[in-house]
């Protein structure tokens, strides 16, 4: 359900541009997606069609970015880069580690007309 409400805040935001930028339909969407925001990648494309099915969007393509994530470890003192929410330090293998980024989702292109 997390990428069902993903993909509608998605399509808010196709809509809001829109208006804004005066175009009618949507072709493609390129969108960044954190490692750790927990969603999938595959559960996102097929919550897309669902949510934009009759939309301006309607038949577009969806890219997702993933982006690596990043904590902060405290045992190493410095930043390191986590696949997962809940992965430890790749470097000292402890749990040490606060999400600093990589959790966002955000779009990043978009072809229009
Ligand atoms: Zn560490």
């Amino acid at each position: 359900m997390h990428e069902l409400a993903l993909c509608e805040s998605v399509l808010s935001i196709l809509q809001g541009q829109a208006k804004t930028q005066q175009f009618d339909r949507v072709k493609t969407v390129w969108l960044q997606v954190g490692a750790l925001s927990c969603a999938a990648p595959d559960a996102l494309d097929f919550c897309f069609r669902a949510v934009t099915a009759g939309t301006l969007a309607d038949g577009a393509r969806l890219e997702v970015i993933r982006t690596p994530g990043q904590a902060w470890c405290m045992r190493c003192g410095e930043t390191v880069m986590l696949g997962e929410r809940y992965d430890p330090c790749p470097q000292c293998g402890t749990f040490e580690v606060q999400v600093t980024g990589g959790d966002e989702m955000r779009i990043k292109e978009l072809e229009v007309e």
